[in-house]
C-alpha cells in the first residue's frame, strides 16, 4: 500500500500584510522522496517551511487551492510535530542564547513537549528517558548526554536538535539551512547523518543554497526564485549549471564527481 503524500500543496500563496512572499506553489512530496529546496537568499525557502509546519497558513486566494500535510488540512503544530521534525535556525539560537545550562538529554527530551527544556509542571512518562537516549544513540552523540549546551559546538547542539525532532516516531524530517555555521568535517559528518537517516526510511526535506550538500539520496529538487518554484523534478532534470545559474543570477558550472555536486562561478 502506498502511503499518504508528506505534502500536497496546490497554488498556495502566502502573504505578509500586503507584501506577496509566495505565489502559486504547487508541490508534492512523497513518503521516501527526499528532497532539496534551494534558492537565494529571502526566495521564501523559510517561509515555506512556516507553511509546512503550520506556524503559518496560506492567503485566502480565490481559486482552488489546497495545503494538505499527510493527507490533512488542519494540524495544530504540537500534533503535527509528532509527525513531521523540524529544525531551523530559529530553533539552534534559542536554544544556544536561552538553554545553555540544558544537558543534551534534557535538550532531547523536552522534544516531547516542544518546549525549549524541561519544566517542573510536565509529566515525565517512563519511556520518553529511553527514548531520547535512542534518539541520542542513533544520531551518534551519546556522549553529549549530559553535556551542557553551553559548552557544545555549532554541530553538536544541531546534532542534539535533530535527536529531539526524532523522539517522535516521525515520517519525515525538515531542515532549514542545517549546517550554517559548521565546517567543513562537521558540515560532511551531517550529511552523512542525513544520508543514514534517508535509508532508514524518514524523508527528508532539505533546505539549502550549497548545493553540494544535494546528496545521493535525494531525488527530488525544488529550485524557488523570488516567491515561485522556478523548477522542480528529478534531480538529474532539474539540477543544471543553466537552472542553477538563473535562479542564483551568476553565471555558474555545475559538475558532479563521487556523488558530490559542486559550482564553479566562472
Ligand atoms: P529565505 O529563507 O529563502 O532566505 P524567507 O522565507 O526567510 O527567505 O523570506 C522571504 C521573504 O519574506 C523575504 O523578502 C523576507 O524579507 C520576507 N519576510 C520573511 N519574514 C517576514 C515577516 N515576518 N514579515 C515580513 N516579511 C517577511
Ligand atoms: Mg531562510
Amino acid at each position: 500500500m502506498t502511503k499518504t503524500p508528506i505534502l500536497q500543496f496546490e497554488n498556495v500563496n502566502l502573504r505578509y500584510s500586503e507584501t506577496e512572499i509566495l505565489k502559486n506553489i504547487n508541490l508534492e512530496i512523497a513518503d521516501g522522496e527526499h528532497c532539496a529546496i534551494l534558492g537565494p537568499n529571502g526566495s521564501g525557502k523559510s517561509t515555506l517551511i512556516k507553511l509546512i509546519s503550520s506556524e503559518l497558513y496560506p492567503s485566502i486566494v480565490k481559486e482552488h487551492s489546497q495545503r494538505k500535510i499527510l493527507g490533512e488540512d488542519g494540524w495544530n503544530i504540537a500534533e503535527l510535530r509528532r509527525h513531521i521534525g523540524i529544525v531551523t535556525n530559529d530553533l539552534h539560537n534559542s536554544f544556544s542564547v536561552d538553554g545553555g545550562n540544558l544537558t543534551g538529554l534534557e535538550t532531547v527530551m523536552s522534544g516531547f513537549f516542544g518546549t525549549l527544556g524541561l519544566f517542573p509542571h510536565q509529566i515525565i512518562e517512563n519511556d520518553y528517558e529511553p527514548k531520547a537516549k535512542l534518539a541520542l544513540e542513533r544520531l551518534g552523540i551519546a556522549r553529549l548526554e549530559t553535556q551542557k549546551i553551553g559548552t557544545m559546538s555549532t554541530g553538536e547542539l544541531r546534532k542534539c536538535l535533530v535527536a529531539r525532532a526524532l523522539v517522535h516516531p516521525v515520517r519525515a524530517i525538515l531542515l532549514d539551512e542545517p549546517t550554517v555555521g559548521l565546517d567543513i568535517k562537521a558540515q560532511l559528518d551531517f550529511i552523512e547523518m542525513m544520508r543514514a537517516l534517508a535509508n532508514g526510511g524518514t524523508t527528508i526535506i532539505l533546505i539549502t543554497h550549497h548545493i553540494e550538500e544535494v546528496f545521493e539520496e535525494i531525488s527530488k529538487v525544488l529550485l524557488i526564485k523570488n516567491g515561485r518554484i522556478f523548477a522542480q523534478g528529478a534531480k538529474q532534470e532539474v539540477l543544471n549549471a543553466t537552472n542553477l545559474s538563473q535562479v542564483f543570477d551568476v553565471n555558474l558550472s555545475l559538475s558532479h564527481k563521487n556523488g558530490r555536486y559542486s559550482i564553479e562561478v566562472n
